[in-house]
C-alpha cells in the first residue's frame, strides 16, 4: 500500500517542521496524475494522525487536476492520464504542467 508509506512520511514531514508547537492543520497537495487515491491517503493520514500530539488537527487533502501545455494549439489543457494526447488537437507534443504534486502545502501551529 503505497499510500500508507506516503502517508508516513508526510507525518515526518509534518513534526520535522512543527518541532514542539501544536498542530492545528495541515494542508496537502496530491495530483490526479500521481496515481495516489486521495481517500485512501486521507485514511492513512486521519490514522497515523490519531497517535501523534498532533491528533485532532484538521486535515485538508486537495486534489491537483492533471494538466498540460500543448504546443500545438500553444495553450494549457487538461490531462486525464500523463501521456494523453492534447484533447484539443488530438496531438501529443504536450508538456506536463500540473497533476504530479504530492507536497505538504500548509502547516499551521500554534
Ligand atoms: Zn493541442
Amino acid at each position: 500500500m503505497h499510500e500508507l508509506s506516503i502517508a508516513q512520511e508526510m507525518m515526518r514531514l509534518v513534526f520535522e517542521n512543527a518541532g514542539e508547537a501544536k498542530v492545528v492543520r495541515i494542508g496537502i497537495d496530491i495530483g490526479d496524475l500521481t496515481g495516489f487515491e486521495p481517500d485512501a491517503l486521507t485514511f492513512c493520514l486521519e490514522a497515523l494522525l490519531d497517535k501523534t500530539p498532533a491528533a485532532g488537527a484538521t486535515l485538508d487533502v486537495a486534489r491537483i487536476p492533471g494538466s498540460g501545455f500543448c504546443n500545438t494549439c500553444a495553450r494549457v489543457v487538461a490531462l486525464a492520464r500523463r501521456y494523453d494526447a492534447c484533447p484539443e488537437c488530438g496531438g501529443l507534443d504536450v508538456d506536463l504542467r500540473g497533476g504530479r504534486e504530492l507536497r505538504l502545502r500548509e502547516l499551521e501551529v500554534e
